[in-house]
């Protein structure tokens, strides 16, 4: 598991940076973020949440979502929407409500 970060898409906002808790991720000359040690990232979604644009992809390994398949969030006040993308084109959508976490 691990992110991807789509620089064509990244606004340079630098919230991802700031809520890595392994301090993984960096900014390029561009101001546009990368992750500097993919190796580490232990995939707690920290980042993808943050981003306002979508521009972080969480790539689920095969034993997930089979290869190829990826996550990113949207948020709409309360309600976090997790996009999941299968490699043959079905996008699977999950919202969870942030206010209710501690339910469960
Ligand atoms: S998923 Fe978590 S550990 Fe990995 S880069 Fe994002 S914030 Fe850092
Ligand atoms: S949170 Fe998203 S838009 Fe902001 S710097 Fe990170 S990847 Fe770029």
């Amino acid at each position: 598991m691990s992110i991807k970060i789509d620089l064509q898409k990244c606004v340079g906002c630098g919230k991802c940076l700031k809520v890595c808790p392994g301090n993984l991720i960096f900014k390029n000359c561009e101001s546009k973020a990368f992750i500097k040690y993919p190796e580490e990232c232990w995939g707690c979604t920290a980042c993808l949440k943050e981003c306002p644009v979508q521009a972080i992809n969480y790539y689920l390994g095969v034993d997930i979502g089979g290869k190829g398949t990826y996550l990113n969030t949207k948020k709409e006040k309360n309600l976090l929407h997790w996009h999941i993308f299968k490699p043959n084109k079905v996008e699977i959508i999950i919202t969870t409500n942030e206010t209710e976490g501690n339910k469960y």
